[in-house]
């Protein structure tokens, strides 16, 4: 089919119901039967995850859904949980503050590698790899980790609209297998960026990764970043206007880990992914995309959800990154 061009461009709204499904359809019939890419080895909870799972989930700003596939299929939301965090933590001590403590730059390394770390002089830089997550979720308010857990528990819960829940498999496999995490962490400290308990960090940090989301969630948390911090099924506000805007621009540039620029250069929006397959794309005033297909490339990115995010970019008008020349212009 044929899509209207005006729909093509990062401009104005996503183009009606039928469009919107059409679209859909193409993305995830076209991409259902790939099956390039490898399962996450190394978690062993993680991996014994059906490879063939696939589901696609948008949510517009306006509240309107659609979803396709295996979009209720919950997983664990892994990295993703990255992006939220750090929002939270941005709306609790502000742009300046998480600026000079954590970073917003790219690091160009494997998501964990130490080197996030000991390029910057124990600047983390990036808060979208572990290094930099980690940091962030050190800054998370509370006298004591249950009353920290429960601040990023309920806070991702209000981006998601429901009472999220933890994957205690998942949770105790990661815990288990937590070496080199309790290895930044420790070296953090060392640098001073992060102030005491850092094996505690490390666990609120595991158990952030460990909650059970599936593609519509990661839709519906997108769309909230998308929309001025305000939950689009809710109408939660759950952080400022800006602070949306500040985590969405730091997503650009980091949240494909060092495939970050390839993927704006293919995809056009800003973007995070996980381990376990799940990617959240988001259009900031227009919505986002929730896809989850669980066979990564090298980088750690879902190879199916990266195609389905790739199509509905093009096709609905979600990269902000394409113009057309005014209508008047010869
Ligand atoms: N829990 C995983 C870790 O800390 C998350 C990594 C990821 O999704 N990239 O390594």
């Amino acid at each position: 089919m044929s899509h209207d061009a005006q729909h093509t461009v990062s401009t104005g709204s996503l183009p009606g119901r039928d469009l919107v499904e059409a679209v859909l359809d193409e993305a995830y019939e076209r991409f259902r039967d790939l099956d390039e890419g490898e399962v996450i080895e190394g978690v062993p909870a993680l991996a014994d995850v059906e490879p063939d799972l696939f589901g696609v989930a948008l949510v517009e700003s306006s509240g309107a859904e659609h979803t396709r596939g295996d979009a209720r299929h919950r997983f664990s939301i892994q990295s993703i949980s990255k992006a939220f965090v750090y929002a939270l933590v941005c709306q609790e001590i502000g742009h300046d503050a998480v600026l000079e403590r954590v970073g917003v730059d790219n690091t160009g390394v494997p998501f964990d590698s130490v080197l996030a770390i000991e390029h910057n002089e124990g600047h983390p830089m990036n808060p979208m790899v572990n290094a930099g997550a980690i940091a962030a979720t050190g800054l998370v308010p509370g006298d004591t980790r249950a009353e920290r857990w429960d601040f990023v528990l309920r806070g991702l819960s209000r981006f998601a609209g429901r009472d999220l829940e933890l994957d205690e498999a998942v949770y105790r496999s990661e815990s288990r297998e937590n070496q080199r995490n309790e290895g930044l962490a420790l070296l953090l400290e060392g640098h001073g960026r992060l102030s005491g308990d850092a094996l505690g960090v490390v666990d609120t940090y595991t158990r952030q990764c460990a909650l059970l989301v599936d593609a519509r969630d990661l839709a519906v948390m997108g769309a909230t970043l998308a929309s001025g911090g305000m939950n689009p099924l809710t109408g939660d506000q759950v952080v400022d206007p800006s602070i949306a805007r500040d985590t969405v621009s730091v997503l650009t540039a980091t949240g494909m880990y060092e495939r970050s620029g390839e993927w704006l250069f293919e995809v056009g929006a800003p973007a995070k992914s996980g381990i376990s397959g799940g990617i959240v794309m988001i259009s900031p005033g227009k919505g986002a995309v929730g896809a989850f297909s669980p066979r990564l490339d090298d980088a750690g990115n879902s190879v199916r959800g990266r195609k389905a995010c790739a199509h509905l970019s093009r096709s609905l008008g979600l990269d902000v990154f394409a113009s057309r020349p005014p209508s008047d212009a010869s």
